[in-house]
C-alpha cells in the first residue's frame, strides 16, 4: 500500500485542510500492515468532525476504502464496513424493513466515525444499536460484543490507536412506511435545526453537563460572533457557518473568542467536539 500526497481539502466535509500522506486501506491484510507500521496516525472517516490545518499533517491519515465499504443483511442484523456511508446503511436498512438508525439520517458520517464519535440525533445514539464491533490496533485484529460495549456521550466503544474495520448493529423488524415518514420527519427538523449542508459544521462543543452549549453561547452574547469569513450559525449557536479563503483558520480563532467568552462570563471552559487536526495559533 502506498501512500500518496494529497489535500485533505477535498476529502474533509468542512472544505479545510492542506497536505498530508494518504494511505488507502482496501482489505484486512492491507489495514494489519498499517497498524502494524504505524502507532501515530489519523483516521479520515468522511471528513464531517474534523478541521484541519491549512499546514496540513505531520503524520499520515488513513482512509479505508475497498472491502470496508460494504454491507450486508442477514435477519435483523446489518454488518457494515467501517467505511461505508452511514446514509447507506440506513437507506438498506430501510429497505429491509430494520428499524432503528432513522433518528441519525442526515448526520453525514462514514460508519467508523459515527461508532468512534458515539454520534446521535433526537435521543438516539449508534452505541445503542451495536452487537459488535470490530478494530485493529498496532497489527492485530479485536473484537468486543455488545456486553462488553461502554459508550457515553459522544465517546465510542473503541479510542485511538485503533481503527475501527467492521460493525454489526441490532435492527428491530418495522414496516418500511413508517420507517421512511422517521427519515423524513428527522430530515425536516435537521433543517429546521440549522444543520444544514456544505455551508454548516455539526455541534462544535460538548454541551457541558446537561447544558446545550448553543445555549450558554447565545446567553453570553457570542450568537453574533465572527472571525474572518467564519460565523455563528443564526439557526443554531453551536454550529459554524463556514466560508472563505481559510475556513480551518477562521474556525480556530472563533472557537477560541467564543470560549474565551463563555470562560470569562460564566466560568465554564467549554472543551470542542470537532477536531482540529494540525497546527493552529496559540492554545488558550
Ligand atoms: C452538517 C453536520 C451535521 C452533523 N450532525 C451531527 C449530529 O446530529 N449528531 C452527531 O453526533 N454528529 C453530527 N455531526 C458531526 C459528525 O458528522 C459526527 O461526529 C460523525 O460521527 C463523524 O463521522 P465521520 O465519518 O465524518 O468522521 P471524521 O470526521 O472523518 O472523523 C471523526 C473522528 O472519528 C475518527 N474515525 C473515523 N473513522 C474511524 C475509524 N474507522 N476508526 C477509528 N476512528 C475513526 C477520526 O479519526 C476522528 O477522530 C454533524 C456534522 C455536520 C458537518
Amino acid at each position: 500500500m502506498k501512500a500518496v500526497f494529497e489535500n485533505l481539502g477535498a476529502l474533509t466535509y468542512l472544505a479545510s485542510g492542506g497536505p498530508a500522506h494518504v494511505f488507502r486501506a482496501r482489505n484486512s491484510r492491507e489495514l494489519e500492515n498499517f497498524t502494524r507500521d504505524f502507532d501515530n496516525y489519523r483516521v479520515l472517516g468522511n471528513g464531517s468532525n474534523v478541521i484541519v490545518s491549512s499546514a496540513g499533517l505531520s503524520e499520515p491519515a488513513l482512509i479505508l476504502d475497498g472491502d470496508f465499504k460494504r454491507v450486508s443483511v442477514r435477519g435483523n442484523d446489518v454488518t457494515a464496513g467501517a467505511g461505508a456511508l452511514l446514509k447507506d446503511v440506513i437507506k438498506i436498512s430501510a429497505a429491509a424493513g430494520l428499524s432503528g438508525l432513522e433518528d441519525l439520517a442526515g448526520i453525514p458520517a462514514s460508519v467508523g466515525g459515527a461508532v468512534f464519535k458515539n454520534a446521535g440525533a433526537f435521543g438516539s445514539s449508534i452505541g445503542d444499536l451495536l452487537k459488535r464491533v470490530k478494530f485493529y490496533r498496532a497489527g492485530k485484529e479485536y473484537g468486543i460484543s455488545a456486553a462488553l460495549i461502554r459508550t457515553s456521550y459522544r465517546k465510542g466503544p473503541v479510542q485511538i490507536p485503533a481503527v475501527i474495520s467492521e460493525v454489526c448493529f441490532s435492527l428491530r423488524k418495522k414496516s418500511k412506511d413508517k420507517i421512511i415518514e422517521r427519515i423524513k420527519e428527522v430530515t425536516a427538523m435537521r433543517k429546521k435545526k440549522g444543520f444544514i449542508y456544505r455551508k454548516g459544521s455539526g455541534c462544535i462543543f460538548r454541551n457541558p453537563d446537561a447544558r446545550p452549549a448553543g445555549k450558554l453561547i447565545e446567553e453570553c452574547g457570542c450568537a453574533r460572533f465572527r472571525a474572518g469569513a467564519v460565523s455563528v450559525s443564526p439557526l443554531h449557536a453551536n454550529v459554524f457557518v463556514l466560508g472563505g479563503a481559510n475556513p480551518a483558520g477562521d474556525a480556530y480563532e472563533l472557537m477560541k473568542k467564543i470560549r474565551l467568552r463563555v470562560y470569562k462570563e460564566k466560568g465554564i471552559y467549554l472543551e470542542p467536539l470537532v477536531e482540529f487536526w494540525g497546527r493552529f495559533g496559540k492554545q488558550i
